[in-house]
């Protein structure tokens, strides 16, 4: 729960503040872009930039209140949140659902739902929280989950113990807390998990990054890939790089062989284009990350 004593300074004036524990994981501000931003001069932490001007930008903010992974947003006086919690999971395109309820393990990570006919997948883990697991279990429980690297399995283990479902990692990114995952994924060749649904390996930001691609349409990128609003175009993570760039790059030419419209990532924004437009887009990044 944030703490007033411990308010920010560059917060605006008025009753929703970000508190000194903000790790800046990025995600009130692509959730709620009109209340929340990065603070200037990369000052390592967010801040409320303008206070919510109406009853919508008002749900967004307590959206965010609620999807921060590490309780840094706040309000002075108590506000009823039944709104906000009625808005979690929110569908974004088609079956696909954003959980909310980020994941201090995974450093605020996105995590998805793709509902399907022949068992719901679940991407990467958001906090283990009762209005997450009721949300699941009202949408159809879980039957896979997709963890598209070491660093967003965050509450795996009970997901798996509560809903019973296979997890699916890439051996490379096996460690302790993970060595027991269902079905681990090995070279670089893509595996069918499913109808429509295929697992890519994407070494680079992790030895063991996949992306997930479901019915050629939705790209799950976990941190592999995604928008950027600044330079206009898809991009990888230069600065945050764990494994090997040039690896990166020859996964990002290897997923243009593929099909899809979204890319949904775990960090970053997600982009959604026709299918030759994402193509080209791809090529974008691509001359990019040759230079960068
Ligand atoms: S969601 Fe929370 S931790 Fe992440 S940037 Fe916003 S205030 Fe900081």
């Amino acid at each position: 729960m944030a703490d007033l004593a411990r308010r920010l300074p560059d917060n605006a004036p008025g009753p929703f503040f970000v508190d000194a524990g903000c790790i800046d994981c990025d995600t009130c501000n692509w959730l709620a872009p009109a209340v929340f931003d990065g603070a200037p001069a990369g000052g390592g932490h967010s801040r409320v930039h303008r206070q919510p001007g109406d009853a919508a930008a008002r749900l967004r903010a307590e959206m965010a209140l609620l999807a921060c992974p590490v309780g840094a947003i706040g309000t002075e006086q108590k506000h009823d949140l039944a709104a906000a919690r009625a808005a979690f999971p929110e569908r974004v395109a088609g079956e696909v659902y954003h959980l909310g309820y980020h994941a201090e393990a995974s450093f605020g990570a996105a995590s998805y739902l793709l509902r399907r006919p022949g068992g719901n997948v679940l991407v990467d883990s958001p906090r283990f929280t009762a209005p997450v697991v009721d949300a699941l279990e009202r949408l159809g429980g879980v039957a896979l989950m997709l963890l598209t690297h070491c660093d967003d399995v965050a509450d795996h283990a009970r997901f798996r113990a509560h809903f019973g479902c296979a997890r699916v990692l890439h051996e490379a990114d096996v460690a302790h807390g993970t060595r027991d995952v269902e079905i681990k994924l090995a070279g670089e060749a893509p595996v069918a998990l499913g109808p429509g649904l295929l697992a890519i390996p994407v070494p680079g930001h992790t030895r063991g990054s996949a992306c997930l691609l479901a019915d050629e349409t939705f790209l799950f990128t976990g941190d592999h890939a995604a928008w950027s609003p600044e330079r206009g175009h898809i991009y990888a993570f230069r600065d945050a790089c764990w494994h090997d760039w040039q690896e990166l790059r020859r996964s990002m030419a290897r997923l243009a062989g593929h099909r899809f419209e979204w890319i949904l990532p775990g960090h970053g924004r997600r982009c959604h284009f026709p299918a030759a437009r994402m193509r080209a887009e791809l090529q974008r990044c691509l001359d990019w990350m040759a230079a960068a």
